[in-house]
Parts: C-alpha cells; sequence; structure tokens
C-alpha cells in the first residue's frame, strides 16, 4: 500500500480552473467550494446558478437548438469527427481534472476519458442512417404512404452524479446534440470540472456557442426549474433521486431516461477458471473503488468450489494497491468523499453488528487520505443488513455459498435492483442459459460489467427499480427525438364511391383487408 500527499497534476493550473468555471452563471455571486479530494483542498469556488440563472441559460440553448437542427446532419457531424480527436489527444488533461475531483485511480481516470470518444464513434457510424426520414405503406396501397420524420425534442436537460462526471456529463449529450437538440447539463457540484473541459473541447471541434450549458447547484435547489424548462430529461444518480425526477417529468408530460442503482449480482459457475475470474472480479467489485453503478456486490459460488475461489479472491483483495497517485501505481484510488466514506463504513459495520465477517479489509484509511476505505470482502451477510439489500456503492462485496444454480439464480433475482449482473463459466451454453434467467438491463458473460458498458450499439440501461430507459444503441440517440408521422394521400379513396351503398363498401372494405394481408401489403 502507498501513501503521501500527491503534487496536483501541472495541468490543472488556477488559470484553467479559473476559466472552466467561468461559463457556469451565478448571478448572486454565491459559490461551493470544489475541493481536491487527496487533500481536501478548495481548488476553486464554483459558481451557484439561481432558478433566474437557468431560465436564462434554457433560453440561451433554446435560441442556438433553432439554428442548430437546421443544419444538415453531415455538417453536426464533423464537430464530432473533430471532437474525437481533441478529445483523444487531450485525455491527460481530462484525467487529471477528473481525479483531482473525484479522487479516483488514475487507471479509472484514463478508462473514463475513453467513453466519450467511444460514444461519438458509435453515433458517427450510426446516425446519419437513424436521423434519415423512413417511407412506410399507407393504409391503401400505391395512393397512400407515410414518412417517419425525427424531429429534435428540443433542449435536453442532463443531470449527472459524481462518480463519472466526465462520461455522464459528455457521453448522453452527445446523441442529443448530434440529433439537432441543445443541452443544459447540471453536473455534481463535487466533479463540474471535468464536464465543463470536455464542453470547452467540444467547442474548440466547432460546436455552436448557447448550445451546451452548464448549470450547477445542489440538486433539489436547481433541479425543479431544470426539469420544467427542459423538453427531455435525461438523469444519471441514485434509484431515490430518480423517483423525484420521474414525477416531475411526468407531471410536465416530457418523456425521461432514468439511470439509477444497482444491487448486482454474479453467478460463479462451477467450470469456473479462478485466475481470469479474480483478476475480473477484483476490478468489478473494486474498480473505481466500487463506485460504479454496475459493479458487483454479491457473488455466489458454488458450495464444491467456495473454500477454493474464496482464499483467491480475498488473498487478490488483500493485496490491492491502493494509494493517492496522480500516476498508474494504484490499483484503488479514494472515495469521492469522507460523507460518502462514512457511508461505507456504516454498512460494514452494520453487518459485522449483525453477524456477518470481514474477511479483509473494512477499515477507513485516514493515514492515506480524507476519503480512503479499504477494498472489503464480507461473508455472512443477510438480508436484514444494509449490505444485503441495499447499494452500498463502494469497494464492499459479499460472499454467498450455494448449493444449486436454480437457488444461485433464485438469490440473484431476490432484489429490486436489476441493473447488472454477471455469469461465469467455463462453457458458454451453460452461462447463457443462466444469463436468460436473471432480471437484469445487462448480464455480463465472463466478466464483471466492462463488456456491457463498452457495447455502445446494445442499448443499456436498467430494470426493475434500476431506471427507465436506456442509454446506448440506436434508442440511445432516437430517444432525444419525436416521430412525425407526415401521411400523403394521393387520391381520396377511403369511403364509399359516389353511389355506393354503405353495406357493399363494408364488404368490400374487410374483403381487402383479407386479400392484403395474404399479398402480405403492410
Ligand atoms: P444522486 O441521485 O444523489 O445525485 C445524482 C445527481 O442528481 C446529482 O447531480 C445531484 O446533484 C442531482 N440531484 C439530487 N437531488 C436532486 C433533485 N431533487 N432534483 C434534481 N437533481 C437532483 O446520486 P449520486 O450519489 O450522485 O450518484 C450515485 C448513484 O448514481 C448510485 O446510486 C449509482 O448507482 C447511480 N448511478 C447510476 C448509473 C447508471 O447508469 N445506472 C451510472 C452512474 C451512477
Amino acid at each position: 500500500m502507498s501513501a503521501g500527499t500527491p503534487t496536483r497534476p501541472a495541468s490543472v493550473t488556477d488559470e484553467l480552473l479559473e476559466r472552466l468555471v467561468a461559463r457556469v452563471p451565478g448571478r448572486t455571486g454565491a459559490t461551493w467550494k470544489l475541493t481536491e479530494v487527496y487533500t481536501g483542498e478548495v481548488l476553486v469556488e464554483l459558481p451557484q446558478s439561481t432558478p433566474e440563472d437557468i431560465e436564462a441559460a434554457f433560453a440561451e440553448a433554446r435560441e442556438a437548438q433553432a439554428l442548430w437542427a437546421q443544419w444538415p446532419i453531415e455538417r453536426r457531424l464533423e464537430i464530432f469527427d473533430r471532437a474525437h480527436s481533441l478529445l483523444v489527444d487531450n485525455a491527460h488533461t481530462a484525467a487529471d481534472l477528473i481525479q483531482v475531483e473525484s479522487g479516483k485511480n488514475r487507471r479509472m481516470a484514463i478508462e473514463e476519458t475513453c467513453d466519450p470518444p467511444m460514444v461519438m464513434s458509435y453515433y458517427l457510424k450510426r446516425a446519419k442512417r437513424l436521423l434519415a426520414p423512413k417511407r412506410h405503406s399507407g393504409p391503401v396501397p400505391i395512393v397512400s404512404g407515410s414518412t417517419e420524420v425525427r424531429v429534435p425534442k428540443g433542449v435536453v436537460g442532463i443531470i449527472a452524479p459524481w462518480n463519472f462526471p466526465f462520461a455522464t456529463g459528455l457521453s448522453d449529450a452527445i446523441p442529443a446534440l448530434i440529433a439537432g437538440n441543445a443541452v443544459v447539463v447540471k453536473p455534481d457540484n463535487k466533479t463540474a470540472l471535468s464536464p465543463l473541459y470536455g464542453i470547452s473541447l467540444l467547442e474548440e471541434a466547432g460546436l455552436p456557442k448557447g448550445l451546451f450549458q452548464v448549470v450547477c447547484g445542489e440538486g433539489p435547489d436547481i433541479g425543479p426549474t431544470l426539469i420544467d424548462n427542459a423538453n427531455y430529461v435525461m438523469f444519471t444518480g441514485s434509484t431515490a433521486t430518480g423517483r423525484v425526477i420521474g414525477e416531475r417529468a411526468g407531471r410536465n408530460l416530457i418523456g425521461c431516461c432514468l439511470e439509477l442503482g444497482g444491487k448486482n449480482p454474479m453467478i460463479v459457475l462451477d467450470d469456473v477458471d479462478v485466475e481470469e475470474w479474480v483478476e475480473s472480479t477484483v476490478f468489478g467489485a473494486f474498480g473505481n473503488t466500487g463506485q460504479i453503478c454496475m459493479h458487483i456486490e454479491r457473488i455466489y459460488l458454488p458450495e464444491s468450489r467456495y473454500d477454493e475461489l474464496r482464499s483467491a479472491f480475498v488473498e487478490r483483495a488483500a493485496n490491492l494497491t491502493i494509494g493517492a497517485a496522480y500516476d498508474f501505481g494504484p490499483e484503488v484510488g479514494s472515495l469521492v468523499s469522507p460523507e460518502h466514506r462514512d457511508r461505507v463504513a456504516s454498512h460494514v459495520e452494520d453487518a459485522v453488528a449483525k453477524g456477518a465477517t470481514v474477511l479483509t479489509g473494512g477499515r477507513a484509511r485516514p493515514d492515506i487520505g480524507p476519503a480512503f476505505f479499504e477494498p472489503t470482502v464480507l461473508e455472512g451477510v443477510t438480508g436484514n443488513m444494509l449490505a444485503g439489500h441495499t447499494e452500498t456503492f463502494g469497494p464492499v462485496v459479499s460472499l454467498y455459498p450455494y448449493r444449486t444454480v436454480d437457488e444461485a439464480i433464485r438469490l440473484a433475482n431476490d432484489t429490486d435492483y436489476g441493473l447488472n449482473a454477471s455469469v461465469w463459466s467455463g462453457d458458454l451454453a451453460r452461462a447463457e442459459a443462466v444469463a436468460a434467467r436473471i432480471e437484469s438491463g445487462n448480464v455480463n458473460i465472463n466478466d464483471a460489467l466492462a463488456t456491457a458498458y463498452a457495447s455502445k450499439g446494445s442499448p443499456s440501461g436498467g430494470v426493475k427499480k434500476s431506471g427507465v430507459g436506456a442509454r446506448h444503441g440506436d434508442q440511445g440517440l432516437l430517444k432525444y427525438t419525436d416521430a412525425k408521422n407526415v401521411a400523403v394521400l394521393k387520391k381520396q379513396v377511403m369511403g364509399p364511391r359516389p353511389g355506393q351503398a354503405y353495406d357493399a363498401y363494408v364488404k368490400q372494405m374487410l374483403s381487402s383487408l383479407k386479400l392484403m394481408r395474404r399479398l402480405r401489403v403492410r
């Protein structure tokens, strides 16, 4: 384990920080002290937006959107093509900002910087086809037809969490912008710097000024005004907040996509390869210090190999390097804040008080930094413990033995959540059969989480209390559009011909329905 106070990255200058926060509106002058997680030192005073600031941001965005929507799609895409290169070329500065504000380790920060370019790549390839008008046949062949036209929603409000601030602040905005919308994003106060930096790169690539607005403030203070002004809301965060957002969007009769929490299970079958499983699973449980919505919090191991798998996993977890460093050394970084560290610690304390055993970890590490907590493996966790049924969202995972695969599947599904799951087996067909029975929006086979998340062509979302809707895939862009149905009738042929009795017309209409079905006319 490494300790010591790290030196702030050279790219994170006061000049850069002041430049980034300067675009956040805050007419009262109120600010929020944004701190470096490893040291607790204030980095910059972040302006706090008022409801009037938010209304003004929407007005400006709406004006920019009216012009942007008229740009041909090819011209819009050229900007994202340039932005892709800029984001990749500046990945290290983005990672510096992600690290200072979130405290995650550098390996994870640099991986996070890859998310927006990956999303861009997918939509650069697909968007033109997705947004092209589609012709459909009408009710009467030849003389009628309809065209499905994709119209941007207008201004999309995005509310983002702190755990992947750069990814959730930018990646969900990319398809919205490509589809012809403007965006007003509200990052978490703690982690506003990296999305602000990413937006500055999009503007350097040519994104028109005013199209991508940023407002900052505590969620309950500014959330209502943001939702009330938006034409669609994209929210990523906890299930509790998701309900509040969904209720308000429902009252306003606007669409929303809610990407929420999880209590993600892993089922390990008895023919697993131990080495591959251990390496992927320590990442699945402790990557991003356990603050990944798709990370694994429950691992079901076959009783026949329980001791062997438990020892291998616990040994690797105990040897993970944890540290505060702006280099690629530490395998595990900090939690986002001392408050969140206390929440994670409370789950471990509650489990231990109710009879669970700590196999490794279990302690805060103030000797490394204010918000560090050790990778922790628990055993004997039951449903009446916090760690047994609610999301911990930290580096804490529980091991459970199972006797039969049916029992493992029942236990994996015994949760209100359904975001991610993982199944491990040397036999893909066996793993797929288990995956088919798991109630989850994502299932990774022989991986913990990254394969599903990085597969940008497939929609990724939660079921049950883990969300509504999805990001990625075609639906990740189409959700930001309305389908306008433009129908044309070339000649008035619907209804009785002049002089035709209504009975005769009905008879003719019903038999033509059968004929069209036989001829496969849609
Ligand atoms: P959170 O719900 O507390 O906050 C998320 C965002 O919502 C923040 O920007 C916050 O300021 C804002 N907010 C809070 N209350 C609000 C309100 N009343 N109105 C409007 N906005 C409000 O979540 P968090 O603690 O920041 O993030 C962690 C949670 O996010 C975990 O539950 C995690 O699983 C989830 N998450 C889910 C995904 C996913 O894709 N499913 C991805 C990342 C994180």
